[in-house]
């Protein structure tokens, strides 16, 4: 069995973003040199998602006010874990979006259905964060 494991990195400009990570991940596919398997992918932090959606734009801001009607990022002090930090809502985000995909690989493709694209959701941005992809098979 082959195994395969990278680390992707991204640093937003701003607090929350969606960013199409597909390409990349389909990169470390060939790389892996892996045909029939299983790709996990997930961010390396708990304020953060990587999950499988439309690449459509008004869905993209669609989730962006349906998160921020159920955790609203600001006022800040509505939250009890905001001491130290300010990214309770980012935390509260990210659950309800998900730690991680996991994709079939059947004859070295990703097996996706039609819309399905893979995206990193970043909900505490603005420094360096890590993606792991990690593909099993033969
Ligand atoms: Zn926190």
């Amino acid at each position: 069995m082959k195994s395969y494991r990278k680390e992707l990195w991204f640093t937003t400009k701003t607090r929350r973003a969606f960013i199409n990570i597909t390409a990349q991940v389909e990169e470390c596919l060939r790389e892996s040199g892996v045909k029939e398997g299983l790709l996990l992918c997930n961010p390396m932090h708990i304020t953060a998602s990587v999950f499988i959606n439309d690449n459509e734009s008004g869905l993209h801001r669609d989730f962006e006010r349906f998160l921020e009607r159920l955790a609203p990022e600001k006022p800040y002090d509505q939250y009890d874990h905001n001491g130290f930090e300010d990214n309770a809502d980012a935390h509260l985000k990210r659950t309800i979006m998900g730690r991680e995909v996991v994709v079939a690989i059947t004859d070295g493709k990703l097996d996706f259905g039609t819309w399905e694209q893979i995206f990193y959701g970043e909900f505490d941005g603005k420094r360096a964060k890590r993606v792991l992809v990690k593909i099993i098979g033969e």
